[in-house]
């Protein structure tokens, strides 16, 4: 008898984590934040109840004791973020290199074990196997659980893109393989219905979108999510391509950059500036900024990234003739939301020119959900990472699939068979 017991990101978007246990032995898939209760709520030095009891962590006390592994399906902070806080652990943290060099430039006291895809990994009488998929991070994994009673396997947060611009293409024959009795699916965007476009074309977009603004004789700025190393070495490439020089500003571009490159990624000596003061050198010495693209962090126009700061501050004189790219969609919440239309009308009375959406996203739509569903065919799905109105379509998506489903909220106990 298997138990699955969910202690976050069910129902709610963020610190997703999932129990899974069997006999004696525990094992945990994912460890996030939840970056808006964090960022809207936490304190400096909070300890570890205190985040917790606002939501920004999973609670893991019940379950901590009998837990032999983490798993980490990917490297952003709603799968990981959670580890920054934890002095110690009492059990390994398992991840792909990035995940692992990700976690590292967070907190370097926890004991790290890389995984590489398709090698199976025993966790007492359980093994575990990494399925490589695309999402808008590199080395991100499907993780299927194998135990003695159930084939489960963990799809939170991927999507099917067959022409990704760095690393493979998702690895269709292991997600036949792997023929899960569970499923545990990921829920964002199950209302889209058409295909996303593939990481290639937003490539194909962003060139030829740098190589006409070129000609112009402002600025060109560009701000994308930091994690996204595919498209920071897109937007690298393109400019260098354009023949203007490329830099990048701002702290959590260093960290995700230094992170990639500790596993061999090369920027090709691209300069990455993190700290405020240098940031503000950097800008106040700009003599020709026609001749320069800046890759800023800032993408949802948060008040303290890069970009605003440029804007908001003055450490740059937007004009006519300068150009900003948003290579990100704005994630919907009204904080966000208010933050842009501000940031755009700043720019627009400077007569800055803002061009939106060079960018696909990296959450699978409802026909990637399809042909999961088909090749995978589970018995039952658990919906997760989403709002209710969103689990319950892929619920009945599920069903239409001939699979059972069941809607789960944290803290339940989920038993199986
Ligand atoms: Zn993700």
């Amino acid at each position: 008898m298997v138990k699955i017991i969910p202690l976050g990101g069910y129902g709610e978007i963020g610190r997703n984590c999932t129990y899974i246990e069997e006999g004696s032995d525990g094992l945990l898939l994912d460890l996030g934040l939840h970056v808006d209760r964090f960022s809207k709520n936490a304190l400096p030095e909070m300890s570890l109840k205190a985040l917790r009891s606002i939501g920004a962590i999973p609670n893991i006390t019940d379950v901590k004791k009998k837990v032999k592994a983490l798993f980490i399906s990917h490297a952003h902070l709603d799968h990981l973020g959670a580890l920054q806080f934890y002095k110690h652990l009492p059990f390994p943290v398992y991840g792909t290199p990035f995940s692992l060099a990700v976690i590292r430039q967070y907190n370097k006291k926890l004991n790290l074990k890389p995984v590489s895809f398709e090698r199976n990994i025993k966790v007492g009488n359980i093994q575990v196997k990494f399925i490589h998929v695309t999402h808008s991070t590199i080395q991100s994994a499907l993780i299927l659980v194998k135990t003695k009673t159930a084939r489960i396997l963990y799809a939170n947060d991927f999507r099917l893109d067959d022409a990704p611009t760095l690393g493979e293409p998702p690895d269709y024959e292991g997600i036949v393989a792997a023929k899960p009795d569970i499923l545990i699916l990921n829920s964002l965007n199950n209302e889209v219905m058409t295909t996303n476009p593939t990481e290639q074309s937003v490539a194909r977009d962003m060139c030829s979108l740098l190589r006409k603004i070129t000609k112009q004789k402002g600025l060109v700025v560009v701000t994308t999510f930091a994690s996204h190393i595919s498209r920071i070495k897109t937007i690298i490439d393109c400019a260098k391509r354009s023949g203007r020089t490329i830099t990048l500003l701002g702290n959590s571009l260093h960290k995700y950059v230094k992170a990639a490159e500790e596993i061999g990624i090369d920027f090709e000596d691209v300069r990455v500036l993190k700290r405020p003061k240098k940031i503000e050198n950097f800008l106040a010495s700009l003599v020709d900024p026609s001749q320069h693209v800046l890759l800023v962090t800032g993408h949802q126009a948060e008040p303290s990234a890069v970009l605003s700061r440029m804007v908001r501050k003055g450490l740059y004189n937007f004009k006519k003739g300068d150009e900003v790219i948003f290579s990100c969609r704005v994630i919907p919440t009204p904080e966000n939301e208010e933050n842009r239309r501000a940031l755009e009308a700043l720019l627009e009375e400077r007569n800055t020119n803002v061009t939106k959406e060079i960018h696909t996203s990296g959450h699978a739509t409802r026909p990637d959900r399809e042909k999961l569903l088909t090749l995978a065919q589970p018995k039952l799905v658990l919906p997760t990472h989403g709002t209710p109105e969103l689990n319950n379509s892929v619920k009945l998506l599920a069903e239409q699939h001939g699979a059972q489903a069941r809607i789960l909220e944290n803290g339940d106990v989920f038993v199986w068979p």
